[in-house]
């Protein structure tokens, strides 16, 4: 596996590879990796000839310095289990030259798919994400990059941002990976300690019940959200960031659910953020709910 970490670098890697005709599939990550990013790698074996795998902590999509300082980094392991699920290269760029004195250009999606959840609640974050991702392709140029539907609305931003600006990457977004007690899997995880884990439980468990009240017929947006709240907010040191119901057609905030909806929530969990959402007629989510 190739280890590189300047942009030139990266660049002249890519380009023995188009030139050969090798298919380049791409999965960019802030590392402290987990058997999600790694289900990723194992997608986008499936698409490519070769992976290249990012470990990047973007500094411009962090609206919170404490948030960014603890952020988890753990790039020994994070490069063996790269090796393991068989990349063929990881990129490590520094921010020395990703954002060098007097860097001044980003890239901001407009709309209904940057006005609403995230969005909202971090200012800047998809500014960020876009930038650096527009960034990324830049220099990987990969035929196909795949992104987690964990992180739904980033996943719908960017694919977004790569038509609207003729980016020429396929976009691929690959299911959520949970663990077996429901929780999706994150490297924020690596937080939480057992008692904040048991609180953030909630979060997946109030969304299945929410989905399940769905599919008996509930669909007043409230009464779901209701749910929701009702399994977090009863634990202390858990707050609730956001909880809507969006629709995907349009991306737009709906009153009343049906089957092309979400269900998506942030939460705090002792100051720990946490993200999930569940498509109302989607599967279930493994949760103890019963
Ligand atoms: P991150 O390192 O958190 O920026 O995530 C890098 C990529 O991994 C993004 O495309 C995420 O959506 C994806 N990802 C993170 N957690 C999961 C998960 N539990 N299941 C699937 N994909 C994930």
């Amino acid at each position: 596996m190739d280890e590189l970490t300047s942009i030139a670098d990266m660049r002249t890697w890519s380009r023995e590879r188009l030139k050969a005709g090798t298919r380049v599939a791409f999965v960019p990550t802030m590392g402290a990796l987990h058997q999600g990013h790694l289900s990723l790698v194992e997608k986008a074996r499936t698409l490519a000839d070769e992976v290249v795998v990012s470990i990047y902590v973007n500094p411009t999509q962090f609206d919170n310095p404490e948030d960014l300082a603890k952020y988890p980094k753990t790039l020994e392991a994070d490069l063996e289990l790269c090796r393991a699920a068989g990349a063929a290269a990881v990129w490590t760029p520094d921010s020395a030259e990703m954002y060098p004195d007097g860097y001044c250009t980003f890239v901001e999606v407009v709309g209904p798919l940057t006005d609403k959840l995230c969005a909202v609640a971090r200012p800047g974050h998809f500014r960020g994400v876009c930038t650096v991702v527009t960034k990324l392709l830049a220099v990987v140029r990969p035929d196909v990059a795949v992104f987690g539907q964990k992180d739904l609305q980033q996943a719908l931003v960017i694919s977004r941002m790569n038509g609207d600006l003729n980016l020429g990457t396929e976009i691929v977004v690959a299911p959520t990976v949970r663990d077996p007690d429901g929780l999706a899997m994150s490297s924020r995880n690596k937080r939480l300690t057992p008692a904040m884990r048991a609180k953030a439980l909630g979060l997946p468990r109030g969304l299945e019940l929410a989905r399940r009240a769905y599919r008996a017929g509930q669909i007043t947006s409230l009464k779901l959200i209701e749910i929701v709240a009702e399994e977090l907010l009863v634990e202390e040191g858990v707050d609730m960031d956001y909880c809507d119901v969006v629709s995907l057609k349009g991306f737009a905030e709906a009153e009343h659910a049906d089957d092309a909806c979400v269900l998506a929530a942030a939460v705090f969990v002792d100051g720990v953020r946490l993200i999930d959402h569940v498509p109302l007629a989607g599967a279930a989510i493994p949760v103890k709910a019963d």
